[in-house]
């Protein structure tokens, strides 16, 4: 097969004629193609006059003709290579106890998935519920403010990204990634995942996909228990020899060989638990700020120069990025078409995220406009970021009323540096409801001038951003994990061996794709180390 690099087709043709557009390079007829499938398709909105998609696809065609068109001298055309990744030996190491894996956020699910491909018949252990199940309580929380501390926007199957934009980017070059998407694909995700520069799969469809594959765990002996929570480790000499967990209120012990710990950023109990058992963490930079909302046919008319072509090309998106003092200030998750989301897990906390359908046609594009701050800014004990997110939180939910409600302001109030009014054109989307305030009573000084500085610097980036009407919600605090599990080269606890931190409760994550990469290269270091036991 060849691939042919940097076919720019302009966006109306994308759909329809790029195979001709494929062919013209090669100086065949598009009949003369005898397969030809996208390998990647990314959008270049730069001149709004000349919206172009830039693609690479891969044909086959008569040999005489691929050899004439590689001989052509066109920079353009390659000889196709289709990546594979490593073969994983299995390893011959007897495995003393099971192997156990806790959380199903995308990091667990993609260890666990991969354990059960290769016969080691992981025992799944989730604190939420199914998804059925959790997405009723995520409801609930949305509609009537009645949180359930188990079962929530962070905890259930799927974990965090359940209830998300599902945006499938990640900077990561790991060859891992395609084998993500390709495993998403075949538990129902469209098949552009694997091409698109910017793929996404929107809530509703993660929810069907997130079963799809626990189901898959199951069917290859893999055993997922829901509503059990990992409550304390058991360790001899350094080496982790079992588990208790908490089951429904009841506390059972489990033997375990090698331990996946995918527990995201939201355990934070988890996270003082692991502490006083001896495993070894630090804290780290992050980001903190609030979320912003616009209506999205305004970032069309910014991003596209007129509103119709968003019918072909989907709602716009934007990513920028500025500097306050020191700091870097940045939008982060930023989602079309969107809602901003409730995301709290326990009590007193107000933290907000934002979320989107497939289809993505909300009124409002969302995202968060974040400062970066550190442990010069918290201290250097281990969970002293944790503690300082928790701060924000239950700030962000006293200047909110006190009933799961957001401290919320129009971007002219917050500008102005004073308590906001009521909202004009832009309706805030977020569930359960909002306070209008003066955020800056909610975040430290530095975060409200950075966001401020920010949003005047990404006006200058895209003309209109700084709208009156847009709305700011608090607190966006869990853009990434505030704390790092130390591990070893062998990917185990530096302090206490058989456990395998991570994802991005662990601090080696921040995403849907990267969690699952991570998850997928701990499951392959036990299959090198262990052999398979039956249980
Ligand atoms: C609303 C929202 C929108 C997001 N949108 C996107 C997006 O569009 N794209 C993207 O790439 N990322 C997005 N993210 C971030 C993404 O969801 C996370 O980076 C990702 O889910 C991290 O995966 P993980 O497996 O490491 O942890 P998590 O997904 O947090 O999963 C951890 C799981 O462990 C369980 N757990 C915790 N403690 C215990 C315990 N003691 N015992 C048993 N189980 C336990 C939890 O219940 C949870 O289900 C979003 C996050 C949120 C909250």
């Amino acid at each position: 097969m060849i691939q042919i690099n940097d076919i720019r087709v302009p966006y109306r043709d994308a759909d329809t004629e790029w195979k001709k557009y494929a062919a013209k390079i090669c100086r065949v007829r598009e009949e003369d193609l005898k397969s030809a499938r996208i390998l990647k398709k990314s959008l270049d909105a730069r001149k709004k006059q000349d919206i172009v998609y830039l693609m690479s696809v891969a044909v086959s065609m008569d040999p005489k003709m691929e050899k004439r068109a590689l001989g052509s001298g066109d920079s353009r055309l390659q000889l196709y290579a289709h990546p594979h990744a490593e073969e994983i030996q299995l390893g011959t190491e007897p495995l003393h106890g099971r192997v156990v894996v806790v959380g199903l956020g995308p990091a667990g699910l993609f260890g666990a998935y991969m354990l059960a491909c290769y016969g080691y018949r992981p025992l799944v252990i989730e604190r939420g519920r199914p998804v059925n199940e959790r997405v009723r309580d995520v409801e609930g929380f949305w509609n009537r403010a009645v949180l359930d501390p188990e079962s929530n926007v962070m905890f259930g199957e799927g974990g965090a990204g359940t209830f998300s934009d599902g945006k499938l980017t990640s900077r990561s070059k790991d060859i891992r990634g395609m084998e993500v998407l390709r495993i998403f694909k075949e538990h129902g995700a469209p098949e552009e995942i694997e091409y698109l520069a910017k793929p996404h799969i929107g809530t509703d469809k993660l929810r069907g996909i997130v079963s799809a594959m626990r189901e898959s765990i199951e069917r290859m002996g893999g055993e997922v228990h829901f509503s059990c929570r990992l409550d304390q480790i058991v360790c001899e000499d350094g080496k982790l020899t079992g588990i208790r967990i908490c089951r429904n209120g009841k506390i059972e012990t489990e033997s375990c060989g090698a331990l996946v710990l995918a527990i995201g950023q939201g355990a934070r109990d988890t996270y003082r638990m692991l502490l006083g058992a001896g495993v070894s963490m630090q804290p780290k930079p992050f980001a903190v700020g609030c979320r912003i909302e616009h209506p999205q046919e305004m970032i069309n008319r910014i991003q596209f120069g007129n509103t119709a072509a968003a019918k072909q090309l989907g709602a716009a998106e934007y990513r920028l990025t500025g500097r306050s003092g020191d700091r870097g200030v940045y939008t982060f998750c930023m989602c079309p078409g969107g809602k901003v989301v409730a995301s709290s897990s326990g009590k007193e906390q107000v933290v907000v995220n934002g979320m989107s359908d497939y289809a993505r046609d909300a009124e409002n594009a969302n995202a968060a406009i974040i400062v970066q701050v550190g442990p010069e800014d918290f201290g250097t004990d281990p969970l002293s970021g944790v503690i300082y997110a928790e701060r924000l939180e239950r700030d962000a939910f006293l200047l909110g009323g006190g009933d799961f409600r957001a401290p919320a302001s129009r971007v002219d109030d917050f500008l102005a540096g004073r308590k906001s009014g009521p909202f004009g054109n832009v309706l805030p989307s977020y569930k359960p409801g909002v306070c209008p305030a003066d955020l800056s009573r909610c975040l430290p000084d530095y975060v409200a001038g950075g966001i401020r500085d920010g949003i005047l610097a990404f006006s200058r980036q895209m003309k209109g951003y700084d709208l009156a009407d847009a709305v700011l919600t608090a607190v966006e605090s869990r853009s990434s994990s505030p704390v790092r599990i130390l591990r070893d080269e062998d990917g185990e606890s530096v302090s206490v061996g058989g456990i395998y931190p991570v994802g991005e409760g662990a601090g080696y994550a921040g995403g849907i794709v990267s969690a699952a990469i991570d998850g997928m290269r701990a499951a392959e270091r036990i299959i090198r180390r262990y052999r398979p036991s039956s249980i």
